[in-house]
């Protein structure tokens, strides 16, 4: 999910035009002597709203005229050609969300410590930011503006909540009145027009699980492929969700779910030819259970829910192994010729001794320069896969690395994935640390600023720890492991 900048929210509400932040140097908006915190009110006549107005209203325009107002207050209007495609070189201010109008009982804003950062206090309710981000509305509160400007602009696709397509479980989990839950006619209107939805439920026991949720799927499955997949999440409490309605997801409850859910997806890949409802990868590894393979995800439709992001990292840590294999056979190939060649100098009938594999053992160690030791920390619920997959790769490389569990004591209750750690968790874990480094994954750490849920700076947490502290995503992950740096 996209979590977006709350300054904006508060300061630059309904102001019209979108504002520049960065202008591409030598760009045709450079040119234009467009510079940052100019905003652009109108484009060819139209009136600009945001960043995505003005990308809808210049989209294959090469005679465009701008209507700026520039940071001195001045009003001026620009007109130019460009060339068919040609980029202006202008970044812009971000999207100031709309905020839903709901009371859901799980809402992720209830189950927040009182200091957690501003931005997560903020319940966006916006169908651009589904449509950039793939943030997930309930489309309950949406107005005919918004939706016509779904289907003018094609925002497609868009991401909604659906939770149960029974209407009175829909409206108790939404804590809104029937006729607000009810989105039936708005749902239809954007399938008729082509926008393509990928459907969520938030599963919770005992409220839209079981025959609830068969009936959400089977009804869902039903608008297949306009309603393109759904996604199966369970509800995570903190320990601030203290709402008696609410009862916790169980590692028995999980292994139901999948029994139940493997069923209609069978039944859906015989029928649609595609699995279509995709159960969230905590399921699995709450339940204990082996996370499906490849094929069962297809494109990963819902990957950004969490949902076949476990077997994406498998599949990528079986190639990053693999291709060690290969390099490994490579080198003990030259090794074993090389010594072959030596012995053939001293003793022409020799055969290739068995000394010559000892030299090559831990090749990988060799030829990629020196061993990681270091300390890889993760939530406790992915740590035992991590920690399988580290032992492999310590065995073929020589390297020192070490799994750390760390416990979410941050937000505490049922929290354990690594996404919600906080800088307060690491802290607590620092005297278990081995090595020379400590990694960290990325995606703790707000995408446009050095922060953590908590509120932490990265650089305050770098600054407790007496190693360095790398945050890596899955690729950086990867390309620290291969190099061996
Ligand atoms: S839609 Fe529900 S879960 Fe989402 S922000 Fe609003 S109240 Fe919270």
């Amino acid at each position: 999910m996209y979590e977006f900048a709350v300054t904006p929210a508060i300061t630059q509400l309904r102001r019209p035009g979108v504002t520049i932040t960065e202008v591409a140097s030598e760009s045709l908006a450079e040119e234009l002597d467009l510079a940052p915190n100019d905003r652009i009110v109108k484009v060819n006549g139209r009136s600009v709203r945001d960043y995505l107005d003005f990308r809808f209203q210049t989209a294959g325009e090469t005679e465009l005229t701008f209507l700026v107002r520039k940071s001195t207050g001045e009003s001026l209007e620009i007109e130019f050609d460009r060339d068919e495609g040609e980029d202006l070189g202008l970044t812009f201010e971000q999207i100031v969300p709309r905020q839903c109008a709901n009371e859901c009982l799980f809402c992720f804003c209830k189950g927040n410590p009182e200091d957690a950062r501003p931005s997560l206090f903020v319940r966006d309710e916006d169908i651009r930011l589904s449509f950039l981000y793939g943030n997930y509305t309930t489309l309950s509160s949406i107005t005919d503006d918004e939706m016509n400007r779904i289907i003018e602009q094609r925002l497609t696709p868009q991401y909604v909540s659906v939770h149960a397509t029974d209407l009175k479980t829909r409206a108790y989990l939404l804590g809104v009145d029937e006729k607000r839950a009810d989105i039936f006619d708005k749902f239809q209107r954007l399938l008729d027009n082509g926008i393509e939805i990928h459907a969520q439920v938030v599963l919770c026991p005992e409220i839209n699980d079981g025959k609830q949720l068969e009936k959400t799927l089977r009804d869902l499955a039903g608008h297949y492929p306009k309603v393109v997949s759904t996604a199966v999440v369970p509800v995570a409490l903190t320990r601030y969700n203290t709402d008696e309605r609410l009862t916790r997801v169980t590692p028995e409850f999980c292994r139901r779910t999948i029994q139940q859910v493997e069923k209609l997806q069978k039944e859906f890949r015989r029928t649609l030819g595609t699995t279509f409802a995709f159960l969230g990868d905590e399921i699995y590894l709450k339940g204990g259970v082996e996370i499906p393979s490849r094929r069962h995800y297809g494109n990963y439709p819902q990957i950004e829910d969490g949902v076949g992001m476990v077997r994406t990292f498998l599949h990528g840590f079986e190639k990053l192994l693999n291709g060690f294999q290969t390099e490994a056979k490579r080198l003990e190939a030259v090794g074993l010729a090389r010594q072959y060649f030596r012995n053939s100098r001293t003793h022409p009938d020799a055969r290739v001794p068995v000394t010559a594999r000892a030299e090559t053992t831990l090749p990988i160690e060799r030829s990629r320069g020196k061993k990681l030791y270091g300390t890889i920390l993760t939530g406790e619920m992915f740590a035992p896969i991590l920690a399988e997959q580290i032992a492999r790769y310590n065995a073929l490389s020589g390297a020192r690395l070490t799994v750390l569990a760390v416990p979410n004591t941050y937000f505490g209750g049922d929290v354990s994935v690594a996404g919600l750690l906080c800088g307060k968790d690491y802290l607590n874990v620092k005297d278990k640390i081995a090595g020379d480094f400590v990694i960290i994954p990325k995606h703790t750490i707000k995408s446009d600023e050095p922060i953590l849920l908590d509120g932490m700076t990265f650089d305050e947490l770098r600054s407790r720890f007496n190693v360095p502290v790398y945050a890596d995503d899955m690729p950086a992950f990867f390309a620290r492991l291969g190099s061996g740096k």
